[in-house]
């Protein structure tokens, strides 16, 4: 059984993180996708609390059966390495697939422990407009799958200023992310 595992900050979830999930699903016969919002990301300094990161990640694939939610980097209040959460699932390294965006992976040499990244996992990215594909294989440093169709211009840095600006997010965010944003206040 092929899974696949998407982490993130998730700050907020939008569209395109459901989009490659649903594409690594269909083109590498994934059973399932693991959704795992990090608790703390030592990298990036989020706006908003774990908790409602992954309230609203577990939102946005609540009508996918084969899409889930994993709190396993929430529930510790340490540093999120990624490595460390691979280890702790303890899935079959030849059946998991980690999916990353092609900005991702190119920093993935700046992770903690990355060489042991490989013994762990198969990896799957998805393209991003401003990486070259002829870069990513000359740095990224395991082989790895891409997935194809086409980049999508989404950035949950972009859906923060636009809500700020109170800007127009519909064609990013599904509605009931857009409504749990509005009750509780964020971004
Ligand atoms: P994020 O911004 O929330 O996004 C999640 C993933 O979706 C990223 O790979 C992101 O790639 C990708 N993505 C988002 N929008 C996309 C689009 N329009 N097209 C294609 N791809 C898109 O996540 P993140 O903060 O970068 O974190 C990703 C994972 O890396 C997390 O699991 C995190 O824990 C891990 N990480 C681990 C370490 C470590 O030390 N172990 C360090 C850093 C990150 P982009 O980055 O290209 O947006």
């Amino acid at each position: 059984m092929k899974i696949g595992i998407l982490g993130g900050t998730f700050d907020p979830p939008h569209f395109a993180h459901k989009e490659i999930a649903l594409r690594a699903k269909t083109q590498f016969g994934l059973s399932k996708v693991i959704f795992i919002p990090t608790g703390n990301p030592w990298q990036k300094s989020p706006q908003t609390s774990s908790y409602h990161r992954s309230e609203m990640t577990s939102l946005l694939i609540e009508d996918i059966d084969e899409f889930e939610l994993s709190d396993i980097e929430i529930d510790s209040n340490k540093k999120t390495y990624t490595v460390e959460t691979l280890q702790k699932l303890n899935f079959n390294p030849s059946e998991t697939y980690f999916i990353l965006g092609a900005d991702a992976a190119l920093g993935i040499k700046s992770w903690k422990t990355f060489n042991q990244l490989q013994y762990l996992c198969n990896f799957i990215i998805a393209p991003r407009s401003g990486v070259d594909i002829l870069e990513l294989q000359k740095n990224f440093p395991f082989n790895f799958n891409e997935i194809s169709g086409s980049e999508l211009d989404i950035s949950s840095v972009n859906i923060r200023n636009l809500i700020l600006n109170k800007e127009d997010i519909n064609q990013f965010i599904p509605r009931n992310i857009q409504n749990y944003i509005e009750s509780n206040n964020l971004y």
